[in-house]
């Protein structure tokens, strides 16, 4: 059952109707436990069930490889930003990591990692991120520790429509705002992670991927829940794990296999990207995508509006007229203004073909 408003939230985001019903039918009374799963014990049987079924559900619909290991932890995306460098930018002597800086979540990540080792900037210093450079004018180093990226950058609108060729360097990406919305080779990676609350799920679990042989290399004074053997050790629950926010990712991961698994799910982010940047395109510039068009994300559609330049009255109006009709959640991100759309997953085709058909509106009556 479709519900009245469309939310085009970054996050947390919308999540599938049918997840939501199911968790409310199961809320007060979990599979005849006569408790809530909020109730469970996290070593109960109820839970290791859900907590293991997520993993296999989320193994087939990515086709992750037997020498992979994944973990729900938490601390969000955020919380890696730290992980990372303190697991893995030992691998190698001297302690450097390559940063492939294309937005504010990977330049927040590197300012990150600075604390703990030396951090290569591979592209040129920037404030406006609207490309993401070819490979062929990095300069990557080959000993480095690892090759880090974030695939889909929520803030910018900006996506790899690749992966980055690292030459045995283990690549580390963060795809928070776009995992199982397009088919990845996860033989790839070294480590991928994503925080939940976009594509995969509600806030509090922390999704990671990660090689096995990459296991085992935390700094002396990595914290015990931040390192990666601690959690891979005991399947996710050395301690707490977030148990509810975990079980509603393994309602995700049912539902994306209900409706056709992840090549589903990008047929179908095509068809939302393509729809709003057509629109977008043949506005005659009364609406403007700052973002290169290989580099535009199928995720996080960005664009400001304005006949000649940006007029942020009018987007003021646009964000309260689309918000009366029902179409929540567009306001670009307070560092860099506009609007911004956001499709993941949960968003129906036909939801973003409502707002195409708003935007069409807005602009017959404002230019
Ligand atoms: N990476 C990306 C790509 C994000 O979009 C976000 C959050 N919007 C983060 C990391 C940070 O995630 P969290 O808020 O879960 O720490």
């Amino acid at each position: 059952e479709s519900r009245k408003v469309v939310n085009f939230s970054p996050g947390p985001a919308k999540l599938p109707e049918e997840v939501l019903d199911r968790a409310q039918k199961e809320f007060l009374n979990y599979n005849n436990t006569g408790v809530s799963v909020m109730e469970l014990s996290h070593r109960s049987s109820d839970f290791t069930k859900i907590i293991g079924n997520a993993e296999k559900d989320l193994r087939d619909l990515l086709d992750i490889p037997d020498n992979y290991k994944v973990i729900f932890v938490q601390g969000g995306g955020t919380g890696q930003f730290s992980a990372v460098p303190l697991n893995l930018i030992d691998l190698k002597e001297g302690a450097t990591a390559d940063y492939i800086v294309t937005g504010s979540w990977s330049a927040k990540s590197a300012k990150e990692a600075e604390k703990y080792g030396k951090i290569n900037r591979v592209l040129p210093k920037t404030d406006k991120y609207t490309v993401i450079p070819d490979q062929s004018q990095w300069k990557l180093n080959p000993d480095a520790s690892y090759v880090y990226y974030c695939s889909n950058e929520t803030i910018h609108g900006v996506e790899f429509q690749f992966v980055p060729e690292t030459n045995g360097v283990p690549l580390v990406c963060d795809m928070s705002s776009n995992i199982l919305s397009k088919h990845i080779d996860i033989s790839k990676f070294g480590l991928i992670f994503a925080g939940a609350q976009k594509n995969i799920g509600c806030a509090g679990a922390t999704l990671v991927i990660i090689r096995e042989d990459l296991i085992g290399f935390a700094d002396p004074v990595c914290p015990i829940l931040m390192d990666y053997k601690t959690q891979v050790g005991n399947n996710s629950v050395y301690n707490t794990p977030p148990t509810y926010s975990i079980y509603i990712m393994g309602l995700v991961f049912q539902w994306i296999k209900e409706q056709g698994g992840v090549h589903q799910m990008e047929l179908n982010s095509k068809k939302k990207s393509s729809l709003l940047y057509d629109i977008i395109d043949n506005s005659n510039g009364f609406y403007q995508c700052p973002i290169e068009r290989d580099s535009r994300s199928r995720m996080n559609i960005t664009f400001r509006i304005g006949v000649n330049e940006e007029d942020e009255a009018l987007e003021k109006r646009f964000i309260e007229e689309a918000h009366q009709s029902g179409l929540i959640s567009l306001k670009g991100h307070r560092s860099v203004g506009g609007i911004r759309v956001s499709v993941y997953n949960a968003v129906h085709v036909h939801e973003a073909e409502r707002l195409v058909d708003f935007m069409r509106d807005f602009q017959r009556v404002n230019q």
